[in-house]
């Protein structure tokens, strides 16, 4: 276990936060020990990122397979067979796991297993082994949210973690919120053969995104056979013979075999020793200075745990900030709104920068220019199939500030666009680039040239 003091730096959480610290501080030379009760790669690696990523892809199959039909393939979907399916993530989850297991060992840095708990400022208590840090970083990530009379019993109503571990597809299911979780589920099990309804109590899916693209993801889904209820606050939920009844506020019923209540989740800090250290936190998310400080000398926060976009490359980039900042690098603070952001469904959501209305807001009404590209313009998107867009906003003589796209693997563009925003680019700058023909990085381009007054496969 060596030496349970003394360390350059205490992590608390293996998860993406907490084991990109470790990894970097290692890196730089820093004493580390990281504390985990579960397993290491937290949320991220074992119910989150990667699991959720191959269902999508295995239902991606399903799809593929089903209308191969029409690029002139026939082909039929015989059965799904959900423990191959089971297997096949499983595969990629177990594999991954021990890749970072042996990096992180391989790094000299200490692994605790076993819950922590603070009892001083930078001393964490391991079922009796106390390790201190100079440093502390608090990396304890989030956990599944529900609402006040939805008991959550892991057989028909749901997390994402019963969803992931399922052994069937159910035959229908309510998807409790239309925020990413929810979203990317309703899609893997919609193309799996699931009926689907999503309700929501926000008047659209995915509603920090830009508008357009919720709206265009809602008008797929509904053409995909999923229902929707947005603008749908839920009332009760009841169980039936078959599965569950869920009422909304209407007074309207839905019912189905499954409920997977996605309505957010809550960062892990209750009963963990934070308070009694007067660490300074607001419903439970721990408060830091953009340096990802705590109000308590010595002690940062990384990941789920801090306000702001629940992101595993978020946390990666915290982790690694932190580890900078303690080995006096001055790494440059992170800013939230340049983190690229896609959601997996079909289609892909994907963004970076502000939404058209944020921008608006900021910069004033008639400072603020968008163009938006269908994708049906883009010959690579059409031997795709997807409909979808490619939207781009930009101060008005002055750089993008927002990039938003639609359609099938357009979460691939995310790299490029969060370049552009982040590099804060004009839309004349990224007009001189060239992107290869045929791709559907041309529409991002396309979307670019329009915007820099100068328009190629556009009509009008
Ligand atoms: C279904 C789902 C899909 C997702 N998909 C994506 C995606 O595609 N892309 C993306 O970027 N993000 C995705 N996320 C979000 C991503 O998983 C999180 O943002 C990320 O895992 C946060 O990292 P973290 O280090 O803050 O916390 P976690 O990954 O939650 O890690 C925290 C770790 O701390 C440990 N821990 C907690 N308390 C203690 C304690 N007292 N002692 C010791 N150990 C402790 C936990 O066991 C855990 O391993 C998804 C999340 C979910 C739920």
């Amino acid at each position: 276990m060596g030496q349970p003091d003394g360390y350059d730096v205490v992590v608390l959480g293996g998860g993406s936060g907490g084991y990109a610290c470790a990894l970097r501080a290692a890196q730089l030379g820093l004493s580390v020990a990281l504390i985990e009760k579960d397993k290491l790669g937290g949320t991220c690696l074992h119910r989150g990122c990667i699991p959720t990523k191959a269902l999508l892809h295995a239902a991606e199959v399903a799809d593929t397979v089903r209308e191969a039909g029409h690029v002139g393939i026939r082909a039929a979907v015989d059965s799904i067979d959900m423990a191959g399916i089971n297997a096949y993530k499983d595969a990629i989850v177990t594999r991954t796991f021990r890749g970072l297991t042996g990096l992180i060992r391989g790094r000299g840095i200490t692994v605790v297993e076993g819950e922590g708990r603070l009892v001083g400022p930078t001393t964490v208590d391991v079922a009796g082994v106390r390790y201190t840090g100079r440093h502390l970083v608090l990396a304890t990530g989030s956990h599944p949210r529900t609402l006040p009379g939805l008991e959550i019993d892991g057989e028909r109503v749901l997390t994402s973690e019963h969803a992931l571990h399922l052994d069937r597809i159910p035959s229908s299911a309510i998807v409790l919120g239309g925020g990413v979780i929810g979203v990317e589920f309703a899609s893997a099990w919609t193309s799996l053969g699931t009926k689907v309804t999503i309700i929501e109590a926000l008047p659209r899916l995915l509603a920090t995104e830009d508008e357009e693209s919720s709206r265009r993801l809602e008008r797929a889904f509904r053409r995909r056979g999923i229902t929707l209820k947005t603008g749908t606050p839920f009332r009760s939920l009841k169980h039936t013979d078959t599965g569950v009844q869920v009422t909304v506020e209407s007074g309207e019923s839905f019912e189905a075999e499954v409920l997977l209540v996605a309505v957010g989740r809550g960062p892990n800090t209750a009963g963990l020793g934070f308070q009694e250290q007067g660490l300074r936190m607001e419903r439970g998310w721990v408060l830091t200075d953009e340096r990802l400080r705590t109000n308590l000398p010595g002690v940062y926060a990384a990941g789920d745990i801090v306000p702001g976009p629940q992101l595993a490359h978020r946390g990666f980039a915290h982790g690694i900030f932190i580890a900078e900042d303690i080995a006096g690098l001055n790494p440059t603070v992170i800013e939230d709104t340049g983190i690229p952001r896609v959601t997996y469904s079909d289609p892909e959501v994907a963004s970076v920068g502000l939404t058209e209305a944020a921008a608006r807001e900021r910069y004033g009404e008639d400072k603020v220019e968008a163009v938006v590209y269908d994708l049906a313009g883009n010959p690579r998107s059409q031997i795709l199939r997807t409909s979808g867009c490619v939207k781009v906003v930009r101060v008005a003589d002055g750089p993008v500030v927002g990039v938003h796209m639609v359609g099938a693997r357009v979460g691939e563009l995310i790299g490029e666009a969060q370049l552009i925003y982040n590099w804060e680019a004009y839309p004349s700058e990224v007009a001189q680039l060239i992107h290869m023909h045929p791709t559907q990085n041309e529409a991002l381009g396309e979307a670019h040239l329009a915007l820099a007054g100068k328009p190629l496969h556009v009509h009008g």
